[in-house]
């Protein structure tokens, strides 16, 4: 089955006043729809068109000249599917438990971890994400450009953010850090939680 828009899983309303509703609305229903329409023009007829969107990203280097267009849709397609899940309005706060645990032991305190977070996203170049993953030995903090995916390095995400402008920009301008210290607001530790889990 090709690729498809999931539905949020709140109101498009629901993350205001820290993600307006109308960059929801453009994200959702018009960047992330793009990234599934490239997608499935760049994958149709193809081995790879009814596979699930992770496996398609870690085989990057099979797809031939399908490559370029959907390491950029695919992993649109893949980080977007992921965002929206990993933010939420009941959100925000520390994590507890052993994601809680984890991120001591590696950062020493929640504050410093926060930090090293968001200078990874401030300090992404151009567009891109800042991630905490799993990187099957332990926690990091990464940055990615553009749509490229820790998917496609066999890493597991545990919360990503968008620093594309396209997220923030109706709201904050060029007010990236500002986005950032706002995005707390709504992160679904809940939701970190299970993806560590599963990770580890
Ligand atoms: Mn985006």
């Amino acid at each position: 089955m090709a690729f498809e828009v999931p539905d949020l899983p709140y109101d498009y309303n629901a993350l205001e006043p820290h993600i307006d509703e109308q960059t929801m609305r453009v994200h959702h229903d018009k960047h992330h729809q793009a990234y599934v329409d490239k997608a499935n023009a760049a994958l149709e007829g193809t081995e790879w068109a009814d596979k699930d969107v992770n496996e398609v990203l870690q085989n990057l280097d099979k797809l031939g000249d399908k490559e370029t267009a959907v390491r950029n849709n695919g992993g649109g397609h893949c980080n977007h599917t992921f965002f929206w899940e990993i933010m939420s309005p009941d959100g925000g706060g520390e994590p507890e438990g052993e994601l809680a645990d984890a991120i001591k032991d590696k950062w020493g305190d929640f504050a410093s971890f926060q930090e090293e977070f968001k200078n990874a996203g401030v300090n992404q170049f151009g567009s891109g994400w800042a991630w905490l993953i799993h990187d099957g030995s332990g926690l990091a903090v990464v940055s990615s450009p553009n749509q490229n995916t820790p998917v496609s390095d066999g890493h597991t995400p545990i919360i990503g953010c968008d620093v594309w402008e396209h997220a923030y920009y109706l709201k904050y301008q060029n007010k990236r850090p500002d986005y950032i210290d706002a995005w707390w607001n709504v992160v679904n530790w809940a939701k970190a939680a299970e993806n560590f889990s599963a990770a580890s």
